[in-house]
């Protein structure tokens, strides 16, 4: 494992890249969390993840696959930090945790213009300089989103684009089979498709044309913070959120790794249902 400092956010603070390279002809996945602050258990269920890649359970898997992890890609976010009021916030303790970064920019719409030092880091450092097949872009959602009467315990999406190209949307529709197949049998997994637009400033849409990387998109239940009650989540859930994020980044590295990615069947999203919101 290499750890590299890929730059700096608006405060300073280093953004980090950990590494996994064990064959350049392999191929490679890129696993991106926490763009957004206030959406943080994707990034401990990140660094729960590369724990695992240190452990026997994983033994084997690093041989066909390298392995990008980019967590926290807005730490001044996660950490408050930033030039503007978070005083209608609604998390307790002495910190609150924000979806923009310190210049009030939402990370996520800026996968153009790259007008800010986070997103500059990720795409010319790590998007232009790395030859990735993949990635999956962790987010957190609202509460109350459900599908079939249930709240989910998360939703995703493939790139929806029309700029993107067949073979590479194709990849992300096997990425999130492997995905699927892995939460929903679990007792605690429930997925929605997620309702999302076209626009190429997100990175699921951007990054897939720019660079003809299959993106995924999942959203896990709940926020950490946030000025709407809606959207923030209780602690009691942050267990099997983080879990959720873990199952995610070993069952999609040991299908790339394995090569079952690539008969992955997809139909599954042409019944997936939409999620919708349940009244609060
Ligand atoms: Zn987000």
């Amino acid at each position: 494992m290499e750890l590299e400092v890929i730059g700096q956010s608006v405060k300073g603070r280093d953004i980090h890249l950990v590494k996994y390279i064990s064959d350049p002809d392999n191929p490679t996945i890129l696993y991106l969390t926490q763009q957004h602050g206030n959406e943080q258990l994707t990034t401990e269920g990140a660094l729960a993840f590369i724990k695992s890649l240190g452990t026997g359970k994983m033994k084997g898997v690093l041989d066909g696959v390298n392995i990008l992890v980019l967590p926290m890609a807005n730490p001044d976010g996660a950490m408050g930090d930033v030039d503007f009021s978070l005083e209608d916030y609604i998390a307790s303790g002495d910190r609150n945790l924000t979806r923009y970064n310190a210049n009030e920019v939402d990370l996520n719409r800026d996968h153009v213009a790259k007008t800010q030092p986070e997103t500059q880091a990720l795409h010319y450092n790590v998007l232009k300089e790395y030859s990735i097949d993949y990635m999956i872009d962790l987010h957190h959602q609202g509460t109350r989103s459900a599908v079939d009467g249930q709240l989910v315990s998360g939703s995703f999406l493939y790139p929806t684009s029309p700029n993107v190209d067949a073979d590479v949307l194709e990849g992300s529709k096997r990425l999130g089979s492997i995905v699927y197949n892995a939460i929903q049998p679990t007792g605690w997994g429930h997925l929605g498709k997620y309702v999302g637009g076209t626009a190429e400033t997100i990175g699921r849409n951007g990054i897939a044309v720019e660079y003809d990387i299959s993106t995924l998109l999942f959203e896990m239940r709940g926020m950490s913070d946030h000025e709407g009650e809606w959207a923030v989540l209780g602690q009691k859930s942050n267990g099997y959120l983080i879990k959720q994020t873990v199952v995610t980044l070993e069952a999609t590295a040991r299908a790339i790794a394995d090569g079952s990615v690539e008969t992955a069947d997809t139909t599954f999203w042409d019944t997936l249902p939409e999620q919708y919101n349940l009244p609060r």
